[in-house]
């Protein structure tokens, strides 16, 4: 498996916002975690990435304990709702941000940036804008910077928290296909945070519905849609059409 999470436990002041929750993410996996708002979801995410501190618990990436391992070396790439791009560099600049800043021995040369870039810039359909800065860009396409900066690094895994959160609804359908026909190009483990049933129905592999800080139920889409193992999965998915 790719991503393996041990019984993590995290409190915020008197809230307990995650107890005692278990996950495996397998290789290649597309993940969607579903729930309400404040189940917890993006602090589960925010710990694969390290970027949360756990209170009990362990978190393991590709058979490496990385529970106190610094966000930086754990190879993983994100994706935020508003995860702003650096307004003043343009997307070619964006996107070989997280190559520029890697330590000089790790660093690629210039041209081997260059022809990173020029992949990414194909692999997320915006040939021909590198120029442009984030301002003279739509919302979807620089959501699709935002991915091709994460892939950049290469990263084991990409998280991904409400990515497309802030479009509009057609936007959002078209992006959602993308990132289907993306995944199944790169092939990479992704974690997919959403609190829409519809688009994780419709996007993942397997999706892992989460309410108040537990994990309710786990499956393919076609399980938790058409065998709910709680009302309330019933009732959060029920909803979807
Ligand atoms: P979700 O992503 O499902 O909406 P979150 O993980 O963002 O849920 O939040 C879960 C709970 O933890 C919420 O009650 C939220 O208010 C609380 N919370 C999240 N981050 C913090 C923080 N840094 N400090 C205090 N409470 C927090």
């Amino acid at each position: 498996m790719t991503i393996l999470l041990n019984k993590i436990d995290k409190r915020f002041g008197n809230t307990h916002v995650l107890k005692q929750v278990d996950l495996r993410v397998e290789q290649g996996e597309l993940l969607a975690l579903l729930g309400p708002s404040g189940s917890g979801k993006t602090t589960l995410l925010r710990m694969i990435a390290g970027l949360e501190a756990v209170d009990s618990g362990e978190v393991w990436i590709n058979g490496k304990h990385v529970t106190n391992v610094n966000p930086r070396k754990r190879k993983v790439g994100f994706v935020f709702q508003h995860y702003a791009l650096f307004a003043h560099m343009t997307v070619e600049q964006n996107i070989a941000y997280g190559l520029n800043v890697l330590k000089r021995s790790e660093r690629p040369s210039k041209a081997e940036i260059k022809s990173i870039v020029e992949q990414l810039l194909a692999l997320v359909k915006l040939e021909g804008l590198e120029k442009r800065r984030p301002s003279e860009l739509s919302g979807g396409q620089r959501q699709r910077v935002a991915l091709a900066r994460a892939l950049a690094i290469k990263p084991e895994v990409l998280l991904l928290d409400e990515p497309f959160g802030a479009l509009d609804a057609q936007v959002r359908k078209e992006l959602r296909r993308w990132l289907r026909t993306l995944h199944k190009e790169t092939g990479i483990t992704t974690v997919f945070v959403t609190h829409d049933q519809e688009e994780a129905l419709d996007v993942a592999d397997k999706i892992v519905v989460m309410n108040k800080g537990e994990i309710e139920q786990a499956g393919t889409p076609t399980e938790v849609y058409e065998e709910p193992n709680s009302p309330f999965v019933y009732e959060f998915l029920g909803n979807a059409y």
